[in-house]
């Protein structure tokens, strides 16, 4: 938790020597909690007062990175509770599972399931990043073959679970490289975890019943030399559960309890495809930082990664697409032009409205700051200029040799300023664009 000026003040060596070039110590220190100096810029702070001062500007949730490459992952690092307070900063990884009870054949084809979890929504990829091997067999041979297997077939970042640290040390020498988050350490394994972990240079997730054993836990581990550590609480139910993240989440974030200050995840092993998705959404939305689900069922990811979407989303910033012109199908010279906006959800409703005419058409988008048509007329971001400057910026005329622009029927009345300022025809469309398919086929064709 950051310090205020009068902390910080106390800290300081307070002779007023003007060195930092402020006239007292104590406005140094104002400024500094306003982050308008820097601390290096006091010459004679003692040692004891930068380790004091760089431990309060830590942020109070750890980021912890593991996966390596293309495939690397970071969670953490969040600074509030709730979305609308700033926006939530990385988003939860949602990962696979695959036991090593599995062999040959059954092996390779949940690999492969796994890897066919990615999915496109609004324009976006998403899907699962992590990949959770389970060490079900008991056997730290068949655990360190079975990530052996998931490291050559599958490029998502591993997570090693299993409680025993014999099976984990034989598992993280098959995927040193791919930096794999190991889980788990309990209090009776938790020197020999630390050791595999800090040997390994990966992240540990500790394991416990109750939030109280889980601080105590993470204490042992870093006093061991591990620092990046992943909070996994082992609650008997989901409202358990999710009393349990609030809780580690609420004391990390508001009371900035530094045993706790760590990403939390948790694995969702009961029930259908269906219940492990309802139950990762809750785990997402409060506030697992680290979903393990056993299913492969596409439609339980897709809906987990939706959540993560939307919970992940800033807030302050509408889910925009980039403005430029769009080619849907195959558009020739003769094919019509309209315009709609960058708003993320309009320019898709737009886009397959346009698809479902089967009318090949080019769609402009207007950089109207991610608003939807109605609200960038109002608000001025979608006027007669700026179409005419998206028209000569995306050099729309060298496309088509007509000049006929169909316009959102709601922004009719821009018409004659529009034609004025671009010297196109406008043709008003419809209102709604669910209307469009039938408008292409009739007033283009
Ligand atoms: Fe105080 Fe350090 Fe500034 Fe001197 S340089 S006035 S000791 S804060």
């Amino acid at each position: 938790m950051a310090l205020t000026g009068l902390e910080i003040f106390k800290l300081l060596p307070k002779t007023n020597c003007k060195k930092c070039g402020m006239p007292t110590c104590l406005a140094f220190a104002m400024a500094l909690a306003q982050k308008r100096a820097k601390l290096e810029d006091c010459p004679d702070v003692s040692e004891e007062a930068k380790e004091k001062l760089a431990a309060a500007a830590a942020p109070p949730m750890r980021k912890i990175v593991f996966g390596s490459g293309d495939a690397q992952v970071q969670v953490g690092q969040e600074t509030v509770m709730f979305r609308h307070e700033e926006k939530f900063h990385n988003e939860t990884v949602v990962a696979a599972s695959v036991s090593d009870k599995l062999t040959g054949d059954e092996l390779t084809k949940r690999i492969e399931s796994v890897n066919a979890l990615q999915f496109e929504r609004v324009g976006t990829k998403i899907g699962a990043k992590a990949v959770a091997v389970l060490n079900e067999s008991g056997s730290a041979e068949s655990f360190a073959k079975a990530c052996a297997a998931v490291n050559d077939g599958c490029d998502l970042a591993m997570i090693l679970v299993t409680e025993s640290a014999e099976a984990m040390a034989a598992a993280v020498t098959k995927v040193k490289d791919g930096v794999p988050l190991l889980a788990f350490a309990a209090a009776d394994t938790a020197e020999a975890m630390a050791k595999i972990a800090k040997d390994n240079g990966c992240p540990l997730a500790a394991k416990a019943e109750s939030v109280e054993v889980l601080a105590e836990l993470t204490e042992k581990i870093k006093a061991a030399g591990v620092e990046d550590i992943v909070l996994a609480l082992d609650a008997p139910g989901l409202q358990e559960q999710l009393y349990g993240l609030s809780k580690m989440r609420a004391l990390a974030l508001k009371k900035a309890f530094r045993p706790l200050g760590y990403p939390a995840m948790t694995h969702v092993c009961d029930g259908d495809g269906a219940e492990q998705g309802a139950t990762a959404i809750g785990l997402i939305c409060k506030y697992s930082s680290i979903v393990i689900v056993d299913t492969v069922e596409p439609y339980a990811l897709l809906a987990a990664l939706t959540a993560v979407m939307n919970v992940f989303s800033d807030p302050q910033k509408p889910v925009q697409v980039e403005p430029k012109v769009y080619p849907i199908g195959e558009p020739d010279e003769n094919a019509p032009v309209m315009f709609t906006t960058n708003f993320s959800l309009t320019y898709y409703t737009v886009e397959s409205d346009v698809e479902a005419s089967r009318v090949p058409s080019y769609i402009l988008v207007v950089d109207t700051e991610g608003t939807s048509v109605l609200t960038a007329y109002s608000g001025d971001k979608l006027n007669e200029k700026t179409v005419a400057d998206a028209i000569a910026k995306y050099k729309v005329e060298s496309l088509v040799k007509h000049r006929k622009l169909i316009i959102p029927g709601y922004v009719a009345v821009m018409s004659g300023k529009l034609e004025e300022a671009t010297n196109w025809e406008v043709m008003v469309g419809p209102r709604e664009c669910s209307m469009l398919p039938k408008y292409l086929q009739e007033a283009w064709n």
